[in-house]
């Protein structure tokens, strides 16, 4: 009868083990997987009071992190040592424990005596997942309340080798959870450190960036930021460009013999010194920890970034990814920025040095075309047929250089933002008036037919008269250049919105769609034989886009090969624009 009472039982606890434990893989909430563990070991051992601990990883020490009937403060203190060390014992043997009188257990002798615990049952169990232990469960009795037996003990490691796989699970997912959720972090904040560092191109103010977010983001004390260079021996140093709470001249320059850059420099990697020598100090002063890390470029160290702090173990592991990970970020906004400088600097040459060649063949060719207008107009003397035949020719040629020479003095100028506009209200009508008759006789030459279609009460145009003749004289000079003999030019003007539109039309040779592509730019000239045997320099329409840009405007052109070409621009009108008040 008892036998059988004992089976029913037993069959009724496995019936409830089977339960519980088919619960634990409900959720990967580790505080709630946690709970529901220690109300199923309360309920299936029938113990008065109990708690799980777990161990840290990193520190292997144990912590409570779930309890029934007894607070954390009755865990911590006195009268639960020998539960401690129940515990500590479970954890290190791998092995449960059932004891009756911890006192007296052979086990336990030699701990000091608390009041109490020798009248209880006590039963622990190591909680053990993927061949690790990872914490264990500690249940207890009063002993007239209850005494644990094997059975008990055996239940108890059953469902707590279950339970130790859900709570690892648990824990994993939470450490992937929160990996994952660091990663979106740090993909943000990098998404905007691109962003602030695509925005500059300034040297020095990239490399304070970089140093600050390093600094912040690890929570450093201090750091410095260098690159390497030649110094006047001839020598590579780590020159430090930013160092925090240094002034300018304070920032030296560090041989590649020192021993973390010697170090960096063979590894091409990161260098994590804790208790830091003078010696060892980047920037020559002592400290608890310093993170050395090289800003590389197509695997080559270009710099460094030096973090130090007051703490040794202030730089984890995930620091150090973090700052490895800023540092390209790092070396391409630096390598922008120094090619940045030298395109400006290159620039800033080229522009000096057309000033300079423009300005000195202006004085030669004045006073050779002085001597040859003198000469033909027979100051000495009268000319033979050749020889004004050859000054012409002289002339001819001399006329192209000086239009070489302006066309490059004025991209020049609007290159280096040197161009002046003088701006003004005026009627375009009669600009074109003018720019028609100065070229009037080259398209009589070439017998072509030149009409003009100007809208009646046109209002006036704010922009520069000189510059808007300028374009025109040289759209018009294009249709009258590449349209032949007795083709035909229009010049339409009208108002579109709140701009004067003109389109100068032509019958010409047009323009195929990939040249099209090119129009515009600096020394493009169609290789058709009919554009070759013209005179140019290709630099006619790139100068007259950029000054209808510079006047408010628009300029395109619309050509079909064989049939001609229509380039339109726009000016903005005079009441349109907002003027400043005089
Ligand atoms: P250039 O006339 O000195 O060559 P431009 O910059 O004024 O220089 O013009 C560049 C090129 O565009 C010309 O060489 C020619 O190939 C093409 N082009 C310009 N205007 C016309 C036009 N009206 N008809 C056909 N082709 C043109």
């Amino acid at each position: 009868m008892a036998e059988q009472k004992s089976v029913d039982s037993q069959q009724a606890r496995l019936a409830a083990l089977y339960d519980v434990s088919a619960q634990l893989g409900a959720t990967l909430d580790l505080a709630e997987l946690l709970n529901l563990v220690m109300d199923s070991i309360i309920q299936l051992t029938g113990a008065e009071r109990g708690f799980l601990m777990l161990m840290d990883e990193v520190t292997g020490e144990l912590e409570t992190m779930a309890a029934r009937n007894v607070d954390q403060e009755t865990i911590a203190g006195r009268s639960m040592e020998i539960s401690r060390t129940v515990v500590q014992r479970a954890v290190s043997t791998g092995q449960p424990i059932l004891t009756d009188n911890a006192q007296e257990d052979a086990r336990f002798a030699g701990h000091q005596s608390v009041v109490g615990y020798q009248l209880r049952s006590i039963m622990c169990a190591p909680l053990r997942a993927r061949g690790r232990i990872i914490g264990a469960v500690y249940v207890d009795n009063r002993l007239f309340s209850g005494v644990f037996n094997k059975e008990d003990l055996e239940l108890l490691t059953a469902f707590t080798n279950q339970a130790a796989m859900a709570i690892d699970n648990a824990r994993l997912f939470t450490q992937t959870d929160k990996a994952l959720a660091r990663r979106v972090e740090e993909l943000t904040l990098f998404q905007r450190i691109d962003q602030e560092l695509n925005k500059s191109l300034d040297l020095n103010r990239v490399l304070g960036l970089v140093l600050d977010w390093a600094i912040t983001l690890t929570d450093a004390d201090g750091g410095s930021i260098g690159l390497l260079e030649m110094n006047d021996e001839d020598e590579t140093v780590l020159r430090l460009l930013a160092r925090t709470g240094a002034s300018e001249y304070e920032l030296r320059a560090v041989s590649t013999d020192h021993p973390v850059l010697a170090q960096v420099l063979t590894e091409k990697g990161s260098v994590h010194t804790r208790h830091v020598t003078v010696e060892q100090a980047v920037d020559g002063t002592a400290t608890e920890a310093q993170l050395a890390v090289p800003i590389k470029r197509e695997g080559q160290v270009m710099g460094l970034i030096t973090l130090e702090s007051q703490r040794a173990n202030n730089f984890r592991q995930e620091d150090i990814a973090f700052v490895e990970r800023l540092a390209d970020r790092a070396a391409v906004a630096i390598e922008n920025s120094r090619l940045y400088e030298a395109v400006q600097a290159a620039d800033k040459a080229k522009s000096e040095f057309i000033s300079v060649v423009t300005h000195e063949l202006r004085i030669p060719m004045t006073s050779i075309k002085g001597y040859t207008d003198l000469m033909l107009g027979g100051m000495v003397g009268p000319l033979t047929e050749q020889q004004k035949e050859f000054l012409s020719t002289v002339k001819r040629n001399l006329e192209r250089m000086s239009v070489l020479i302006r066309d490059l003095s004025d991209i020049n100028r609007i290159e280096s933002g040197r161009m002046k506009f003088e701006f003004d209200n005026f009627d375009l009508a009669e600009a074109l008036e003018d720019v028609v008759s100065s070229l009037r006789e080259s398209v009589e030459t070439r017998q072509q037919e030149l009409h003009l279609a100007v809208s009646a009460d046109l209002p006036q145009v704010y922009a520069d008269r000189t510059r808007i003749s300028q374009v025109l004289t040289n759209l018009i000079s294009n249709a009258n250049k590449y349209t032949p003999d007795k083709g035909a030019i229009t010049v339409r003007v009208g108002l579109d919105n709140h701009f004067v539109r003109v389109d100068v039309v032509d019958t010409g040779i047009g323009i195929s769609e990939e040249d099209q592509a090119r129009l515009f730019t600096q020394f493009f000239r169609s290789d058709a034989t009919a554009v070759r045997e013209q005179t140019g320099w290709g630099l006619g329409l790139s100068i007259v886009k950029k000054l209808v840009e510079a006047q408010g405007g628009e300029i395109v052109c619309q050509s079909e090969l064989g049939k001609g070409s229509t380039f339109t621009f726009t000016v903005p009108l005079a009441n349109y624009v907002l003027q400043p008040a005089n």
